[in-house]
């Protein structure tokens, strides 16, 4: 099976394993474990940042960052199409209790005059408006990437009126190595960063938020609170530690195997696609019913997820190689032969 579907579905390398075994660990509820201690210090230079926590998914990292810059009934801005608001099970008003303040981004990117138009005066008919949060590179915009310029006018919008800068960067790695900018200069506009480790990096499970030591300090409160503190953690870190040094570079083949499929799928007429800037390809099929495409998609070996009713998304990661690449060609364009014209399309 050729699978698509997610940067999620890799599995640890062999090496990856025997580093994990052989992994120092200890307590980490107690501060005892030096391999997320090493994890920890090292993502936050990475990102340029004080301090870092390590935690067991990106969902928590940025559930627990809006908690951490919040007070329920804070209003937080937001792309309607993000992480955040879309995928992480309604987290912000079950959690935080805030409202979230969406806002209509090309392709996931939001600019400067997006914040400014939605702000509201201070005035106490209002909720408070406090937070920002950013997704680079985004996903349901189909891998987009922040332009740096953006984020720096959107951080000086902030900044005027005191709104407190998340980035969602469960796949900042990938804009890193697209654009050649480094991590710390994506991320110095931020108050708060969280980052993946189980998406193209290719460890099992992991992400981290880094910020300023007294903003860590207070998200390590809420990840307790949240049910997210770990003991012998380092056995996971140690996973994310060789995934940071091995697999960060890689991440460019994978962008290569997205543009060499979106090739090869201008060729089919009844797709409508549009160039991926990373590893993820929005497949729109007009007229086609994407969840039974990706049925007849499985029948010739290809996993896929329908991302909407006429949308496929197609991921590309460490676990498919180029040979494969070139088998998804053939299996769409045989899904399509199968599949029968939606009668009524949405
Ligand atoms: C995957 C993802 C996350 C976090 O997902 P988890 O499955 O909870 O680790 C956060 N933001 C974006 C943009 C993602 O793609």
């Amino acid at each position: 099976m050729i699978d698509l579907r997610s940067d999620t579905v890799t599995q640890p390398t062999p090496t990856m394993r025997a580093v994990m075994a052989n992994a120092p660990v200890g307590d980490d509820v107690l501060g005892d474990d030096p391999s997320v201690a090493d994890l920890e210090a090292e993502v936050a230079g990475i990102l340029g940042q004080e301090a870092a926590v390590f935690m067991p998914s990106g969902t928590m990292t940025n559930q627990v960052a809006v908690r951490a810059h919040t007070e329920p009934s804070d209003e937080i801005f937001l792309d309607a199409q993000s992480h955040i608001y879309y995928y992480e099970g309604g987290g912000p008003a079950a959690l935080s209790g805030v409202m979230c303040h969406t806002l209509p981004g090309e392709r996931g990117i939001l600019t400067a005059a997006h914040i400014r138009d939605a702000l509201r005066l201070p005035n106490a008919h209002y909720p408070r408006s406090r937070l920002v949060c950013l997704e680079n590179t985004h996903n349901r915009g189909g891998g987009t990437i922040y332009p740096l310029s953006t984020i720096q006018e959107i951080a000086q919008v902030c900044r005027e009126h005191g709104l407190g800068l998340h980035l969602d960067g469960a796949r900042l790695w990938n804009a890193a190595v697209a654009t050649g900018i480094p991590e710390q200069q994506y991320c110095a506009p931020f108050d708060s960063v969280s980052v993946c480790f189980s998406k193209g990096l290719g460890a099992p499970v992991g992400s981290a938020l880094a910020g300023t030591e007294a903003f860590i300090a207070r998200a390590r409160r809420f990840r307790k609170l949240f049910g997210g503190g770990m003991r012998q953690a380092g056995i996971l870190a140690a996973a994310a530690l060789y995934a940071l040094h091995h697999h960060r570079e890689r991440l460019q083949e994978d962008h290569h195997h997205a543009q060499i499929l979106y090739e090869q799928l201008i060729g089919i007429p009844e797709i409508h696609v549009l160039p991926p800037p990373t590893n993820i390809l929005m497949v729109h099929t007009p007229g086609f019913s994407a969840p039974v495409l990706a049925d007849h998609l499985r029948y010739q070996g290809v996993a896929v997820l329908a991302a909407g009713t006429q949308t496929l998304r197609l991921v590309t990661h460490l676990g498919v190689s180029r040979e494969q690449i070139h088998h998804v060609f053939h299996g769409l364009q045989t899904a399509f032969r199968d599949t029968a014209r939606d009668p009524q399309p949405q």
